[in-house]
């Protein structure tokens, strides 16, 4: 494992000839361990009720902004609208509401995904193994949590109370869900926070960990940037294209098996230039809004963050054939073992 002086190092190196090895490096690992596929995936927004304050997030408890949650009718119109575009990997979320949005709540949700995708996976509020094991067993194939900063200072400073302030309880929530038992596990910083070289090493060696005590696990990893929000100003990431171009090549050289995802949050642009450099999991056609594929009166809703990339499934879809990659809707689906 790299320190942080080498780490610093790389981040701050941008001699073309080296931001080209790191490239070639990146793209030759990526081929080599998931040849040319993208796998694509499609958020659905479930609830913005959230019980946490967090400093940088549109959710958060004390914003005055309009609060939704689906009731099982809307997520039927939800879901079969995102299915209709041919997505079967979806990803759950709700703000962090234990109230709001408790395990029965997303049962129901989960029971109703099943009709309609193949591979579900939630990033909810953080909980226990045994909550996660009944999810687990309810259908739900993945969690994704980030650390958004492994910097205990300044998580304190940006997140400032609910149950999103207990920092070692949310560390904890990747082992939880791999000792629950699921299949994948999904880990994050959010660049702009704190110091991008120490978060990244520390999220490495996070990382590292859970690899080794849970090899069983499907890991993959995401560098969301921060983005302003209405009304805030701090929330601007120092993290130009160039370094985050350099932190995906270099995760995918150090973790040449780790999933990358790349959300829309990232404009078409710079997610056409990732391609083939690490990513192996883009979402597509992604609405951030609860209720924002289908139901009418969203326009007064705050989306937890803006899109930057509007491409279809379908535009998408077409874009990776014309690279040469191989778009993959789903990589499995469950088989039942009753005899007939
Ligand atoms: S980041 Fe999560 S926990 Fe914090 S306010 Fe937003 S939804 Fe709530």
């Amino acid at each position: 494992m790299l320190n942080l002086q080498q780490l610093q190092n790389i981040l701050n190196n941008d001699s073309p000839e080296f931001l080209e090895e790191l490239a070639q490096k990146a793209h030759r690992l990526t081929q080599q361990y998931f040849g040319r596929t993208m796998v694509l995936y499609a958020p659905i927004y479930l609830s913005n009720y959230c019980s946490s304050h967090c400093t940088y997030c549109g959710f958060s408890l004390h914003n005055r902004i309009k609060r939704l949650r689906l009731n099982p009718e809307q997520m039927h119109q939800e879901m079969k609208t995102v299915a209709a575009t041919g997505i079967e990997n979806i990803l759950l979320l709700t703000g962090e509401s234990y109230k709001a949005t408790p395990l029965s709540y997303l049962k129901e949700a989960i029971a109703i995904a099943k009709q309609y995708f193949t591979s579900i996976a939630l990033e909810v509020h953080p909980m226990d193994s045994q909550e996660y094991h009944e999810l687990f067993q309810h259908g739900v194939d993945g969690i994704t949590v980030y650390q958004e900063t492994y910097n205990r200072d300044r998580y304190k400073e940006v997140h400032l109370s609910g149950k999103k302030a207990d920092y070692d309880y949310r560390y904890g929530t990747p082992e939880r869900a791999a000792q629950a038992g699921m299949r994948h596990v999904s880990m994050g910083i959010l660049l702009g926070l704190a110091d991008v070289a120490t978060d990244l090493l520390s999220l490495y060696q996070h990382l590292r960990y859970m690899e080794q005590h849970y090899p069983g696990v499907e890991y993959s990893v995401s560098f969301p940037r921060l983005r302003t929000i209405k009304g805030h100003e701090f929330a601007i990431c120092d993290v130009d294209d160039k370094k985050f171009i350099k932190v995906i090549c270099l995760t995918r050289i150090l973790f040449p098996r780790v999933g990358i995802n790349l959300s829309t949050r990232e404009n078409a642009k710079l997610r056409d230039h990732a391609l083939g450099l690490g990513v192996t999991r883009m979402s597509a056609g992604s609405n951030t809004s609860v209720g924002g594929y289908s139901l009418e009166n969203t326009d007064d809703q705050e989306p937890q963050f803006d899109i930057e990339d509007h491409r279809s499934v379908s535009d998408m879809i077409q874009l990776l054939k014309e690279k040469n990659f191989d778009p993959v809707l789903t990589d499995w689906r469950p088989i039942s073992n009753q005899a007939s």
